[in-house]
């Protein structure tokens, strides 16, 4: 088993997710999230937003098989769409079709995914519907399909190593999309494996959205595809304000600063919450390297 399948796996078990929870904000989590409540998460984006940098927010969830946790996180995500409008920030929303009620009814995630639509669309914020595994991945293109009917402040994601990521985002062309490569284990029929063919598919995608498309966000950590991105909108005079640069909640942060200087939109992507544990084993799965963030923590306490 490779590193990155050992977390991807760790990352799925529900028992070690309710042990974290339990023990605490732990094993260099902070670095990667800011904060378990929303007052921590508050004062995050404003230092961000002081330095010309938006947000976006996601109130972490994961394994909600409950309809109770399901509204739990509606309301959490609608608290923070109320702060977001009452401080004036420079934020919107991210979150996961699971989290609202994906896995257990689609008309009750249906529902609850709308009333944050809705609320949202009241104050001109922005909802993206982060994209999961494969086998979520239509459900949450018909929830998105289905509420962008009434409203247009939704936007959603395309994984390039998708084989369908090119009918994606050709499928999404009139809406604003985040561009990724793809975070999650997924099977070799409907994904590719390997990282040439994967980058391939995520300039060829980004190539796309920006030529034909609404707003893109070129969500990455990759230094080669952002400076491809810079020359490619130089060569075909696309505006700044057709795109945005996205990267994770403290990671490569002098580039993050160094994007937004250069006078790039850019937004840093902040997850919080108490169920952070799938989301900081993702990030370990994609670079072991963040190993070190947790060895750091664990040595300085
Ligand atoms: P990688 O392929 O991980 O890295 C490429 C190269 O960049 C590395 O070889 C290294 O040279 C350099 N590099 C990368 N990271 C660092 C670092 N920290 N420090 C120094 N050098 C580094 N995935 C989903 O499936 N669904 C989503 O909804 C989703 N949303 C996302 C939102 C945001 C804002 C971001 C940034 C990612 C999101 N992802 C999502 C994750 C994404 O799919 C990738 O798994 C993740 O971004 C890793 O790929 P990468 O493009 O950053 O580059």
């Amino acid at each position: 088993m490779s590193l990155k399948d050992f977390f991807i796996a760790l990352s799925e078990n529900q028992t070690l997710n309710s042990a974290a929870q339990k023990y605490g904000f732990k094993l260099g989590a902070q670095s990667v999230v800011a904060g378990t409540n929303i007052d921590e998460v508050i004062e995050s984006i404003k230092h961000l937003n002081a330095q010309g940098i938006s947000c976006t927010v996601d109130n972490l969830g994961e394994f909600v098989f409950e309809k109770s946790a399901a509204l739990a996180a509606k309301n959490q995500i609608s608290a923070v769409i109320e702060r977001i409008h009452s401080e004036n920030l420079d934020a919107h929303i991210s979150l996961k079709p699971s989290q609202l009620g994906l896995d257990i009814d689609f008309e009750f995630c249906y529902e609850n995914l709308r009333e944050i639509v809705a609320l949202a669309n009241k104050y001109q914020i922005f909802v993206n519907f982060d994209m999961e595994n494969y086998a979520r991945l239509h459900p949450s293109f018909e929830l998105l399909e289905k509420i962008h009917v009434d409203y247009d402040n939704v936007g959603t994601v395309i994984q390039a190593y998708f084989f369908e990521s090119g009918e994606n985002v050709e499928r999404f062309k009139d809406y604003r999309l985040r561009i990724v490569k793809g975070a999650y284990k997924e099977d070799e029929s409907v994904a590719y494996q390997n990282k040439a063919d994967i980058d391939r598919k995520f300039i060829e995608q980004i190539e796309y959205h920006l030529l034909h498309g609404k707003f893109t966000s070129i969500a990455t950590h990759d230094h080669n595809v952002i400076n491809h991105v810079k020359q490619f909108v130089d060569k075909h005079n696309i505006p700044n304000d057709k795109f945005e640069f996205q990267m994770l909640y403290g990671f490569r942060k002098e580039m993050q600063l160094g994007l937004a200087k250069e006078g790039y939109n850019f937004c840093t992507y902040v997850p919080f919450g108490n169920d952070w544990y799938g989301y900081f084993m993702r990030r370990l799965a994609e670079r072991p390297q963040n190993l070190t963030l947790v060895t750091k923590q664990v040595f300085t306490k």
